[in-house]
């Protein structure tokens, strides 16, 4: 049922795709710090359009914090964060950025993001829950709204469950509709912050089966962070690992993941493998 675990072949075919896109984000000394912690450190990474990114590593290496500052959630020390060619944070006058900009950057730069605890409003259907966010933050009219997201639950394979609140649906179900609604307003990027993490096991393969579409499929550009490693296999092009709020090591998916150069790199591989 599940794609298997990319041959050398179609790894070359990857490579040969994504050498001519163009850079949909683009990170360059990306400096972070929570009082005396540093949490990332001069962090560089392109990821290009139709690329997917994974990032690995422990509790607490990093992995949150770099995912909320290209959703800018968080504020960042230095560095430069660019999303389709635009500088985040950063206002023409100069001057800081007020959360009415930021509001209105994360609307128009095009970066969705679906968390570890899926995030739904609670009192709003799952049809809704996508709707909603749809008319209120992007202008988009009810009727066209609704339709948008009934489309997108089927996609995910939740169109019979379109009325249902979010306490009646599963924790699986309530994680493809956090993905439906992400995709929703058609970003360029998709964040998804270990998506299955809170999942009872016997619900991680179908967020993973949904996941794995919009990569291979669909084409989408997605950086996740997983401790799910042979799903990482299947579909990233190029791993981070991180680990005590530094950059360990990053390159080609297929080599950091089975030719690891960083002791830290292979203990944390060969604990979660
Ligand atoms: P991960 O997602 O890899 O588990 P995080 O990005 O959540 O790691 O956290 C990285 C480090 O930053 C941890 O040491 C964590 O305790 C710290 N941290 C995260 N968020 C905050 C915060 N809001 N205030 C202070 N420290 C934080
Ligand atoms: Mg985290």
């Amino acid at each position: 049922r599940h794609a298997a675990v990319r041959t050398a072949f179609e790894r070359a075919q990857r490579d040969a795709l994504l050498e001519h896109q163009l850079p949909s984000v683009q990170i360059t000394g990306l400096s972070k710090r929570y009082g005396p912690q540093s949490v990332l450190d001069g962090f560089d990474l392109t990821v290009r359009t139709g690329e997917v990114v994974v990032v690995l590593g422990p509790s607490g290496s990093g992995k949150s914090t770099l995912l909320r500052c290209i959703n800018h959630l968080e504020q960042w020390d230095a560095g430069e964060i660019r999303v389709g060619g635009r500088r985040l944070g950063f206002r023409v006058d100069g001057r800081p950025m007020t959360q009415h900009d930021i509001a209105n950057e994360r609307a128009s730069v095009g970066v969705g993001m679906v968390f570890q605890h899926f995030n739904l409003f609670s009192h709003l259907s799952a049809c809704e829950n996508i709707a909603g966010p749809l008319r209120w933050v992007f202008g988009v009219p009810a009727d066209e709204a609704e339709r948008r997201a009934r489309a997108l639950l089927d996609r995910v394979g939740l169109g019979h469950r379109a009325d249902a609140l979010p306490r009646h649906l599963s924790g699986g179900q309530q994680q493809r509709v956090a993905i439906a609604r992400a995709l929703a307003p058609n970003p360029r990027v998709l964040l998804l912050d270990e998506p299955t993490s809170a999942l009872d096991p016997e619900r991680v393969g179908e967020v993973l089966d949904v996941i794995r579409r919009l990569a291979l499929e669909d084409g989408l550009t997605m950086m996740i962070s997983t401790h799910q490693l042979r799903f990482a296999e299947q579909v990233a092009d190029h791993v981070v690992f991180m680990s005590g709020g530094a950059i360990v090591e990053q390159g080609h998916a297929h080599e950091v993941l089975r030719h690891p150069r960083h002791a830290l790199t292979r203990r944390f591989l060969s604990m979660m493998g």
